[in-house]
């Protein structure tokens, strides 16, 4: 029998009454048999998720003020019980994890404490075996994941299980202590599941019924996708679409496994299906989808010649990786080139950048641009239809809205536009109107 990994996020984890409809969803279903967990997440808009209060707690100064700075988090497990109506010594777990985190004073061990509860929780909910992370998920000394070790390790757990729960978003780093994945990495953790038990699936239940074209508070009702490829799910939600961690396709992408987003609060949706580029069934249009993101920065940087002096490059991108600063795209032309950083990763920094790069390839200017939003197109039908690139300019000329930046990525898949904050909303209805209605 083929073998379904579900990941419930934050909000199906919510409370007691949620988690009973996921319990249903499981249960619907025999193939879903592995279930990874976030910790309880926003009940309305204006809750505070349980990670959130838990970060809180790393900040407490003694054990007074972590009771209180701790209590919310308590009552929200407390209720959950309760609405479940379940008989568990929830009180005797509560009272072990506020005082482990007392004694460990470990930012990524507190944080990680919603879902570890959350996973045994959902464990007796659902009769099955509950898998604690840090037993089956490691990292190496770097910080990236111990591949190899992590898939053994979650597959000999798992073998002849009929049924388990995963908790989400951690494992166990090289020092032995628990490490967290970035936020939201309860999806990767998920994904992780799902590659090392070789799954048909792995479904990404959350609170939307899928991907939409783009940002809905941006664009009335946007159309929903129905399928995307890895690739193009990629490049959205890395340029800002957040539906899912932008990096839980690694794990499965090598397996080919797809990953379907289905809404818990709507299961009859159909939901977006994220497939393997040569399973990906093209809709025949030339865009997919649009995503962005203000506040970016633009060093322009310009030399007479600068593309036939070696080492120019490599000269400037060494200032930046000196200070640490990561550049999103560096497009170029024969005697210019652009870098585009997002503007925390200089915040402090962008005077000495600046200094850096004029002491280390002498240009003739340097200037710098700030307050430019990033807007991508994705499409796979684009490298195949001509003409996507004048709609696109056309449209946005129409707008009346003036680019500052182009950037083609050489998948043919992304054309990116930079333009002005403040055109950033108008931009992207023009570019949806002009694909999409
Ligand atoms: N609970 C964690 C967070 O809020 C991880 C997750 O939800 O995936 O980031």
């Amino acid at each position: 029998m083929a073998i379904k990994v579900c990941k419930f996020g934050g909000t199906s984890m919510a409370a007691g009454n949620v988690i009973r409809s996921v319990k249903g969803i499981i249960e619907s279903d025999k193939e879903r048999r592995f279930i990874v967990v976030s910790a309880p997440g926003k009940r309305y808009s204006g809750d505070v998720k349980v990670t959130d209060m838990l970060y809180a707690c790393h900040s407490a100064r003694d054990r007074e003020e972590l009771k209180k700075l701790f209590a919310p988090v308590r009552n929200r497990f407390i209720n959950i019980i309760k609405e479940l109506n379940l008989n568990f010594q929830i009180d005797s777990l509560l009272d072990e994890t506020e005082q482990q985190i007392f004694l460990k004073k470990q930012e990524d061990f507190t944080a990680s404490r919603g879902e570890y509860i959350c996973g045994v929780i959902m464990a007796e909910v659902l009769g099955a075996k509950f898998i604690d992370a840090k037993d089956v998920i490691f990292f190496k000394a770097d910080g990236t994941l111990n591949d190899e070790k992590t898939y053994k390790s979650v597959a000999a757990a798992l073998s002849g299980v009929p049924s388990a729960v995963i908790s989400g978003f951690y494992g166990t780093g090289a020092d032995g202590n628990i490490k967290t994945f970035s936020r939201g990495g309860s999806d990767i953790s998920g994904a992780i599941v799902a590659r090392a038990v070789n799954a048909s699936i792995y479904e990404n239940w959350t609170d939307v019924s899928g991907f939409l074209a783009c940002d809905p508070r941006i664009v009335d009702s946007p159309k929903r996708i129905k399928q995307i490829s890895y690739k193009e799910f990629r490049e959205l939600s890395y340029m800002g679409a957040d539906l899912l961690h932008s990096e839980s396709v690694f794990p499965v992408r090598k397996a080919n496994i797809p990953i379907l987003i289905k809404n818990t609060f709507r299961p009859q949706d159909e939901g977006t299906t994220i497939l393997p580029t040569s399973r990906y069934l093209q809709s025949g249009a030339a865009v997919t989808g649009i995503a962005g993101k203000k506040n970016f920065t633009v060093i322009f940087i310009e030399k007479a010649n600068m593309n036939s002096e070696v080492g120019f490059m490599c000269n400037v991108l060494k200032v930046l990786s000196d200070e640490n600063v990561s550049i999103e795209h560096i497009p170029s032309g024969i005697d210019t080139i652009s870098l585009i950083i997002d503007r925390n990763q200089l915040e402090g920094k962008l005077e000495r950048v600046i200094e850096g790069i004029k002491r280390a390839v002498s240009p003739d200017t340097v200037r710098v641009s700030e307050d430019v939003a990033l807007i991508a197109t994705v499409g796979y039908g684009m490298s195949s239809s001509i003409g996507t690139s004048a709609r696109l300019f056309g449209a946005i000329a129409g707008a009346d809205i003036n680019i500052k930046i182009i950037n083609q990525g050489s998948s043919e898949i992304n054309i990116i536009v930079g333009v002005r904050n403040e055109d950033y909303e108008k931009c992207i209805r023009a570019i949806y109107g002009e694909f999409f209605n």
